[in-house]
């Protein structure tokens, strides 16, 4: 048999963790709400239907005298192998299954429409009030539902004792203790799936309400029945939603004029009696509900839970404090990454791979192969490729520090931090994170951007996030810093990455004005706790920007290395080309070159490296490497860099021109994608390129006019 999983929560309670855990995959987890926008699917690894494992959490009995008493029972079971076939769904992390943001009408549409066989409800135990409102909901949907209490592990380590047999039967569906992170109960948690997908068990009636709500409920339910039945919607379901005033919901059911009425009745005259709106009386039920099962179901430490994390927030979110430590921080960051230590490491890293080319040119040679071929191999094609690898330390050490902050919890802190300037800017402390991870990639970036709530402000942030420099312009970076710089990497490296930021700061301010007129929605958003991060957690994520740049580098900038060298070695006749002005390359980027003299790089090279700059960022150093004609020896390298940059002051142009101006394709396919629109991915481009000109070209000639270079 082939079954779905789906699995649901609200963000932040480790969906993704799981769905890592399930399938094997490395999908991106981080401490911070609304990472995961899409729906990830994968198929669930042999090795959880096997026999029972050790479950490490104790399953609490409630014993005769109303004391908790600790019982490790494990049956062992076997799953047959005819389970073999099960895939699983990890979906945005929701708080409500009544659409408000994209996220949710992903979800909900995905639960209620595809029809998974089961969803797993992952709830975090250490936040059961709120996490709960979603399980009420989702069981009200009258599918088949395991509930997975997450985090069990710091509920453990805060002393809290959960009965999760008093929980299973309030809410009439399996519940499971799990520690996603930890990988424990995993077993039994795929066990009961397994049973409850095989038996098609659906949850029990669940009454949640009393008096009139509960009168109302079910009169609404018996008069929407047969049109909700019609639709293979659960009439109790519909009946909350109804009550919930949600459109869609109104618009599916299709009621006659006379049904539509008789509900307006029964409903105003409940609020009446109720004094509440209806939403509220449904949200109110919710909790009283959750209140008085977790009552019954929960006894905390009294010692209550370690208040370290309230302790650090007194220090990184103090009203004083808080930005100068954000700021020490990220600067810590730049310094090891671009300071002594990182550079140590690129020397140390691109002596290897120089290395490797070397013992690559040495061997073609003895094996006798054509000259022009070995010239293809080591000049062309590793140089360029070289070039960009030796960079990846660098890249690596980055990514390392910031998703050390970001596991952590800090970075989340930092959104809101951020959210009071950001909304000087007409944007709120949402776009924060799709800012942050631009420093990673853009692409990832701009697709995050969805868990923005209103099409303004995603289009907003969207527009602002590839200011920031994303990784793969760190190579280019570092090039240009040992080149004309070496005495001075980190500061180098922190001014361009802060002129992006200012740059995305000034057209945020033309933006507000000309373009997205008023302020961004409110924002909201939870806190998540500090974690220690896990070093598996960082180190998958590391290692999945390793293989990204290392893939990149041997397809897109391989190839792009391969097509210049081409370009610059032949002539149109395909003769071999005597000068690079005679060449291909020199034809059509000759046409370019021009454009870039008022700022100071109107040659071939520069051009070209522009050119292909805009298939992959790396591009731009791997270019730059094949045309100046280098050995593999850097130092020759950055001697010939400074023949096609002749002053330092035409470097800097440069630089700046590279750090603004249009992100490479893909984010650009990604743009389109996200803002719904070519028209407006390309004005953004287009708009991007042309500051990116004017910058340089004032910065040229206003250094020209001051005597600089
Ligand atoms: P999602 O937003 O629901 O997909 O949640 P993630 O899987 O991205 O996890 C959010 C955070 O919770 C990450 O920092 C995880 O490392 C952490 N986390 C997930 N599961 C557990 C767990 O069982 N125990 C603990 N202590 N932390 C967990
Ligand atoms: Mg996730």
């Amino acid at each position: 048999m082939h079954y779905t999983f789906a699995l649901a929560g609200n963000q932040n309670s480790g969906k993704t963790t799981l769905f890592n855990q399930l399938t094997g995959s490395n999908q991106h987890v981080g401490n911070w709400p609304g990472v995961t926008v899409e729906q990830k699917t994968g198929t669930m690894l042999h090795h959880h239907h096997g026999k029972q494992t050790h479950l490490g959490l104790p399953v609490w009995r409630r014993s005769g005298h109303g004391v908790l008493r600790k019982e490790t029972d494990l049956k062992e079971t076997r799953v047959p192998e005819k389970y073999s076939d099960v895939t699983i769904v990890d979906l945005p992390g929701i708080y409500s299954l009544s659409p408000y943001s994209m996220e949710e009408i992903i979800s909900r549409n995905y639960i209620v429409k595809t029809k998974p066989d089961l969803v797993i409800n992952i709830v975090d135990a250490t936040n059961l009030e709120r996490n709960l409102y979603l399980t009420l909901q989702l069981l009200q949907l009258g599918r088949p539902v395991v509930v997975a209490l997450n985090m069990m592990d710091e509920v453990r380590s805060h002393g809290d004792v959960i009965d999760l047999k008093a929980m299973e039967k309030a809410l009439g569906v399996p519940v499971v203790a799990i520690s996603a992170r930890k990988g424990e109960g995993l077993d039994e948690l795929v066990r009961r799936s397994m049973d409850v997908a095989e038996h098609r068990q659906l949850p029990g009636k669940l009454d949640i309400c009393r008096g009139e709500a509960h009168k109302a409920l079910h009169a609404v339910a018996h008069l929407v029945e047969r049109n909700a039945m019609a639709r293979d919607i659960t009439p109790l379901y519909a009946a909350t939603k109804l009550f919930e005033g949600d459109e869609p919901m109104i618009a599916e059911l299709d009621l006659s004029e006379e049904t539509r009425h008789i509900i307006e009745e029964i409903l105003s005259s409940m609020e009446k009696e109720q004094g509440m709106e209806r939403a509220a009386v449904m949200a109110d039920t919710r909790y009283r509900f959750i209140e008085e099962m977790l009552t019954a179901c929960v006894i905390r430490n009294p010692e209550g839970p370690d208040k370290l994390s309230d302790r650090i927030d007194g220090v990184l979110t103090h009203r004083v404090l808080a930005i100068p430590v954000f700021l020490v921080m990220m600067l810590l960051v730049f310094y090891i990454t671009f300071g002594p230590f990182g550079s140590m490491v690129v020397d140390w890293f691109s002596g290897l791979v120089d290395g490797g080319i070397q013992v690559m040119g040495n061997a073609l040679e003895r094996w006798g192969v054509a000259l022009w071929v070995r010239e293809l191999v080591v000049k062309g094609v590793f140089t360029g490729v070289g070039s960009v690898l030796g960079f990846m330390p660098t890249i690596l050490i980055l990514f390392l520090l910031l998703s050390v902050l970001e596991d952590s919890g800090y970075m989340a802190r930092a959104a809101f931090l951020m959210d009071r300037p950001l909304r000087k800017l007409g944007l709120n402390g949402r776009s924060f994170i799709p800012m942050m991870m631009g420093f990673g990639c853009s692409v990832p970036a701009i697709m995050s951007a969805r868990s923005m709530s209103t099409q303004r402000d995603r289009r907003f942030t969207i527009m602002l996030t590839p200011f920031m420099s994303c990784g793969a312009k760190v190579p280019i970076y570092a090039l240009f810093t040992a080149a004309f710089f070496p005495d001075h990497p980190v500061t180098v490296m922190t001014a361009l990455y802060l002129m992006g930021i200012l740059m995305s700061i000034a057209a945020g301010l033309l933006l507000k004005r000309y373009v997205f007129h008023g302020d961004a929605s409110p924002f909201i958003m939870e806190l998540p706790s500090y974690r220690l991060p896990t070093p598996r957690n960082v180190g998958r994520q590391i290692w999945e920007k390793a293989k990204d740049f290392i893939r990149r580098a041997f397809t897109v900038i391989f190839l792009a290395t391969l097509v210049v060298w081409f370009l610059q070695s032949f002539t149109f006749n395909l003769t071999a080309a005597q000068s690079i002005g005679e060449s291909m390359l020199g034809s059509i980027a000759g046409f370019l070159a021009p454009v870039f003299a008022p700022a100071g790089f109107g040659n071939v090279q520069a051009s070209t490296a522009v050119l292909t700059g805009i298939m992959a960022k790396e591009s731009v150093v791997s270019t730059l490497a094949v045309l100046s004609g280098a050995e593999v020896d850097s130092v020759e390298m950055l001697a010939n860099l400074r023949s096609i940059f002749p002053s330092t002051l035409s470097a800097i142009s440069f630089l700046l021109f590279v750090l603004l101006y249009m992100p490479c394709i893909a984010a650009f396919a990604a743009m389109r994608r996200e803002m719904g629109s070519l028209r407006w991915a390309f004005w953004t481009v287009a708009g991007q390129t042309a500051l990116a000109w004017v910058v340089a070209t004032v910065v040229y000639q206003g250094g020209l006019l001051l005597g600089i270079g």
